[in-house]
């Protein structure tokens, strides 16, 4: 490593040492920004990356709400406002209970390239709480949205911070979030996007991460003279953006034989079609059950339950041509990095934010399969919560079609983009590099321009 990266590691270590994921991200992103060291002094000069490693601002805050039982309960919530250089800070709100300054401050730091990714004016920020809505009722998860917007809502605003969804936050948790806001300012503004679609949401909000995903993935497949036609696919996940990317992998062709939830694994290798797609999104959404009752109702298919010191994860085994990790970081280890490329997967497309390990990423550098880092295959999401921002700012609202041919445009140009910079700065097909590099560029040249803020 180049001495000025090595050092600004070693300094983050030094600072934050119990911050295992955040030390994890920042330590790929400088991988990938060593080569320009010597190349763009300037970034050197004016410490660009010493300032990038060190959030604006970081809130955090009590909150308290009352379970049905009407015992007060405590939980700590938190927003991370990482760099605002080319537009208002804008990432998802996770509600997990394992939620913490670490995992948010490595999911805000990705999210400032992320979005820089999209071309969109976006910065990087995110946030939550250890708050862990399984098993609670809608009223105790409303009491619980209401209380963190009391604390939130005096540090967002349409122009200063715009969070969205994120684990454990999909259209119930923003619609309370929203209506607490909204209550407690008296104003109707965009300063959460996710909403639904009757009261200043935008289409295809819910779908664009799992969309997003299959369509920059296809594009690369493209540009490689491959497609999704016929090929098999592992999706790991159950929620909101593993649904959508089976969806999309189904129209475009592929067959999908995997999902997970926390508790295990189902493996159906006849093939999760429409309408089991369909008894997946009410089981998930609607009833918030586990993945297991699939097995129950669809006898074909096979549900291994974890059981805790399990060293590999067995979807990762099942044989296939792509797959896309949905669920959460650090799910893809060496040994499922090895068991993939064994069994023939030329593309690893992450839906979930850094859900390969530092050892896995370097595995699939060194196998020279396809790998597409979360923060250029799953930027669909955030790109339609900006296009969101835009609708709200313009007091209107686009058809499901419009919204749709955005995003596919916008995963495009992040494929040309990714790929050109992989090109110039790295190796070809390095979209690891790719991504880290083109998303850094922007936010670079923005913060030298505005000077030592
Ligand atoms: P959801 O809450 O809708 O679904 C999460 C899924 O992952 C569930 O099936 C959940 O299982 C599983 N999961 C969560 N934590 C773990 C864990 N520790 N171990 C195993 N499985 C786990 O979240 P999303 O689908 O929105 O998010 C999934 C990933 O995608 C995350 O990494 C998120 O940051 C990323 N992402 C999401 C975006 C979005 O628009 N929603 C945008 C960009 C990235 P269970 O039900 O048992 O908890």
């Amino acid at each position: 490593m180049h001495d000025v990266t090595q050092k600004l590691l070693d300094h983050v270590v030094k600072v934050d040492p119990h911050q295992p994921e955040f030390i994890q991200a920042v330590t790929s992103f400088l991988a990938s920004i060593d080569n320009l060291v010597d190349d763009l002094p300037q970034i050197v000069y004016h410490k660009v990356l010493d300032r990038l490693v060190e959030p604006e601002r970081v809130i955090m805050f009590r909150v308290p709400w009352i379970d049905d039982d009407g015992q007060l309960q405590i939980n700590r919530g938190y927003r991370i406002q990482m760099n605002s250089a080319i537009g208002p800070y804008k990432g998802g709100l996770r509600l997990h209970p394992s939620v913490n300054l670490s995992i948010l401050k490595f999911l805000a730091f990705e999210q400032t390239f992320k979005n820089s990714l999209t071309g969109l004016a976006m910065g990087g920020g995110k946030g939550g709480s250890d708050f862990n809505p399984k098993g609670k009722s809608d009223n105790e998860v409303m009491r619980f949205c209401q209380s963190f917007m009391t604390e939130l809502s005096r540090h967002i605003g349409e122009d200063t911070d715009v969070p969205a969804g994120d684990i454990g936050v999909g259209g119930r948790e923003i619609g309370y979030l929203y209506g607490q806001y909204r209550r407690m300012n008296n104003k109707s503004v965009g300063i959460l996007t996710g909403k639904g679609p009757s009261f200043g949401g935008s289409y295809i909000r819910p779908e664009a991460t799992g969309y997003g995903l299959v369509y920059l993935s296809a594009a690369i497949l493209e540009s490689k003279g491959k497609s999704f036609e016929g090929k098999t696919c592992l999706v790991s996940g159950s929620g909101n953006v593993a649904q959508y990317t089976v969806e999309k992998l189904l129209h475009m062709g592929a067959k999908v034989a995997t999902l997970s939830d926390s508790s295990g694994v189902l493996i159906d290798e006849s093939g999760i079609d429409e309408k089991k797609l369909a008894y997946v999104k009410t089981l998930k959404n609607v009833r918030r059950g586990r993945i297991a009752e699939y097995a129950q109702q669809f006898k074909e298919a096979v549900y291994i339950p974890h059981n805790g010191s399990e060293d590999s994860n067995p979807l990762w085994e099942v044989k296939a041509d792509y797959a896309f990790p949905c669920a959460t970081q650090n799910e893809i280890n060496l040994k499922d990095a090895q068991h993939l490329v064994a069994n023939g997967v030329q593309l690893v497309g992450e839906g979930a934010n850094m859900p390969s390990t530092l050892e896995a990423d370097a595995f699939f550098k060194e196998s020279g399969i396809l790998h597409v880092p979360g923060k250029a295959s799953n930027a669909g999401g955030v790109a339609v919560s900006g296009l969101e921002m835009a609708q709200n700012s313009q007091r209107l609202q686009w058809t499901p079609q419009q919204v749709d041919q955005q995003l596919q445009q916008i995963m495009k140009n992040i494929f040309v983009s990714i790929n050109s910079a992989a090109e110039k700065y790295s190796t070809k097909d390095n979209y690891v590099d790719g991504a880290n590099i083109a998303g850094f560029l922007k936010v670079s040249e923005a913060m030298i321009a505005q000077g030592y803020v």
